[in-house]
């Protein structure tokens, strides 16, 4: 008998569904390629036919311009060669999928990025059993909990009613992070205007075109800094000690990233306030994640491989990494 998906190829450049021809986030231009989500590690531009959800298409083409792509609803089975391909919600950013496959009655899922808890930006994570589940691994060490993101907001809300006269800026990447900041902060009663910096513009428009109410949001561009005393400010992370945001009322410097839990990328970046809150599973969410799906297998992509993969064979589950290149935690 042939070994338990014999039909996917693992390639440094990317996952290769052979009976399809098609390439997964492939990181070079492929002519078949389906794509998990936006972030630019797993979303490139040039490739030929592209097979994505709606909003991450849309992703796509803010992003790269027009694209030769196809959209596919959550949860619709389409052939494609010999295989049945079904994206499932992710939980990771708005449009983010799981890439179900079906092939000679075996069936592998691929995670792409994912995480548990709720977010008011995108639907929930669809666990689905499988033979073999191709997992992220970014916080794939026991010392990755992520706390209770309600907690984190508090904690910025509170740092901002201590004084009226500066602003809290938060580095949050530009996709996904920074509208999830802006909704968590709205569910925790925060009705005030919320600036941004002109590099979140286009993707919180995309966001509020699908339907994510992200409340009132200004500019920083057109307001002084006496008006933006006393607000929350969102930024790209680059942006956190760049000359711009001179211009700002004295900010209390905030970034909301998994990474926050390790104090010294905080140190790094001259943080005064980390926020840990992530956009990928932490070593809970991964493990809780396997002993729902039972697979009999877990490959695992990029991130820290090695504590889950003894994890599984612990559980007497058949794990190997896979190596593929050019996945950043830049999303984080
Ligand atoms: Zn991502
Ligand atoms: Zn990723």
């Amino acid at each position: 008998m042939a070994r338990l998906g014999s039909w996917i190829e693992s390639h440094p450049e990317g996952i290769y569904v052979r009976p399809a021809d098609a390439w997964i986030d492939p990181s070079q231009p492929k002519p078949r390629a389906w794509i998990t989500h936006g972030h630019s590690d797993h979303a490139r531009g040039g490739h030929g036919a592209v097979l994505a959800t709606t909003e991450t298409l849309a992703i796509m083409q803010c992003r790269y311009g027009p694209q030769a792509g196809q959209p596919i609803p959550y949860d619709e089975t389409i052939r494609v060669g010999e295989v049945d391909v079904r994206f499932v919600p992710a939980g990771h950013v708005l449009g983010s999928a799981q890439i179900v496959l079906e092939h000679q009655g075996e069936r592998v899922v691929v995670s792409g990025d994912y995480k548990r808890r709720p977010d008011p930006t995108c639907a929930c994570f669809v666990p689905v059993p499988c033979d073999i589940f191709i997992t992220e691994a970014t916080f794939g060490l026991p010392v990755f909990r992520h706390p209770d993101t309600g907690g984190e907001i508090d904690r910025l809300l509170h740092r901002l009613h201590a004084d009226p006269s500066r602003c809290v800026l938060v580095g949050a990447y530009a996709l996904g992070k920074a509208q999830r900041i802006i909704t968590e902060l709205r569910a925790r009663g925060h009705r005030d205007a919320i600036y941004f910096h002109g590099a979140v513009e286009r993707l919180n428009q995309l966001y509020q075109q699908f339907g994510v109410d992200l409340g009132e949001l200004r500019h920083t561009a057109s307001a002084t800094k006496q008006e933006m005393a006393g607000h929350v400010v969102i930024c790209p992370p680059g942006a956190l000690n760049d000359r711009w945001s001179r211009r700002l009322p004295d900010p209390v410097t905030a970034m909301a990233s998994g990474w926050m839990r390790i104090r010294q990328r905080a140190r790094q970046r001259n943080v005064e306030l980390p926020l840990i809150i992530s956009d990928h599973a932490d070593w809970d969410e991964l493990t809780m994640t396997i002993r729902e799906i039972e697979p009999t297998e877990v490959w695992i992509t990029h991130g820290r491989e090695e504590a889950l993969k003894h994890w599984c064979m612990t559980h007497q589950i058949k794990a190997c990494e896979l190596n593929l290149v050019g996945y950043e935690d830049e999303d984080e």
